[in-house]
């Protein structure tokens, strides 16, 4: 089976909530997109309910392309403690970190109802919980969000 980067991670050693840096491809043509970690609960710790987590992704979907040019995918970690993103380019981590700590403040403050909610733009549209949502996203700008450098697992 192929090497996933992620299982590389040690996830006893990281610090959340932060942004990593998981990886850099390059295409055939010359392009390269940059993958990241957006976590926001410590690993192992604790996981975000599944309909909390189907809310962020909403939000987060749209305000991180709000504040980030050429945003390809955001998409929840499947432990549910934090989602992916992959944009296209090398973007500095300290403009990711922006990025994601100005989406978290419009995730928090949001009163609206929540983009993409209907059975025409949604697969599970019942499932959803904003005000946990918006809990997360409050909780995760009063940790303090920093930059995760990667330490590998020493195997
Ligand atoms: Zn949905």
């Amino acid at each position: 089976m192929a090497n996933v980067e992620s299982f590389d991670l040690d996830h006893t050693k990281v610090q959340a909530p932060y942004i990593r840096l998981a990886g850099v491809k390059t295409t055939p043509r010359g392009d390269s997109i940059s993958k990241y970690d957006l976590r926001l609960l410590q690993p192992n710790a604790g996981a975000i309910d599944p309909a909390a987590i189907h809310t962020l992704e909403h939000l987060l979907a749209g305000y991180l392309r709000d504040h980030l040019d050429d945003v390809v995918d955001v998409s929840p970690m499947g432990c549910r403690t934090g989602m992916y993103m992959a944009v296209v380019g090398e973007p500095n981590e300290q403009g990711i970190l922006r990025a994601f700590e100005a989406a978290l403040r419009d995730t928090a403050a949001h009163d609206r109802p929540i983009p993409g909610v209907s059975e025409l733009e949604c697969g599970n549209y019942r499932d959803h919980d904003l005000d946990a949502a918006r809990q997360h996203a409050r909780d995760a700008l009063a940790g303090g969000l920093k930059v995760q450098q990667t330490i590998l697992l020493q195997r």
